[in-house]
């Protein structure tokens, strides 16, 4: 779609609705934006219109970027919880007991891992893994991310209808959930970037 034939310049840069955004080239299919609290990013195969496709996605991009601008807003006034790894990790072995007992399974383990997007996974065999800073996250964020991951011991095949919907049932708030996690990492980010700019 974006593959024009003519040789596109090599800018590094392209200001557009007053975004500075930052042009990466690389050996991709199509041309994607990447939004960061700092920074956003053009990922752009070598041969592409950048320009043309600002003017095209213009509605899109404004709304993607209202949409950050707005959840570094509130990201700000969120409190980070300042727990121990050991107090995460008893926090979360407290709610596997809950919750697997809800669910009626076993899990195999349980692993912690600083990560960068996931907040948990869970492996076929039963082991768990957790983002370690979940210990910065509220409560009710942990009992989500915890149920969700025993949930996929009962559910097998992912995020299949029967997993959402049940998901759906015992977590009817799940969006302001998903959105609250998006906002501390974003805090979390921010906090150990301290001297990093923000851009809107
Ligand atoms: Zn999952």
């Amino acid at each position: 779609m974006f593959g024009n034939k003519r040789k596109s310049d090599t800018k590094r840069l392209i200001s557009f609705e007053g975004i500075d955004f930052i042009i990466r080239r690389r050996d991709v299919r199509y041309l994607r934006i990447e939004f960061y609290a700092d920074k956003a990013v053009i990922i752009t195969p070598y041969i592409s219109d950048v320009g043309k496709f600002l003017q095209e996605n213009r509605d899109r991009i404004l709304k993607k970027k209202n949409q950050l601008s707005e959840r570094l807003k509130k990201s700000r006034e969120i409190s980070l919880n300042f727990r121990t790894l050991d107090e995460l990790m008893n926090i979360i072995d407290r709610k596997i007991r809950i919750y697997s007992y809800e669910l009626n399974v076993k899990h195999r383990g349980v692993l912690f891992r600083k990560m960068k997007r996931t907040m948990g996974s869970c492996r076929k065999n039963g082991m768990l893994t957790f983002n370690t800073r979940l210990k910065y996250m509220s409560e009710d964020i942990i009992d989500y991310i915890v149920f969700h991951e025993l949930l996929h011991i009962k559910i097998q095949g992912g995020h299949n209808r029967k997993f959402r919907k049940n998901m759906k049932e015992r977590f009817p708030d799940y969006k302001t959930l998903n959105e609250q996690i998006s906002q501390f990492m974003l805090k979390i980010n921010n906090e150990e970037n301290e001297n990093k700019r923000n851009i809107f």
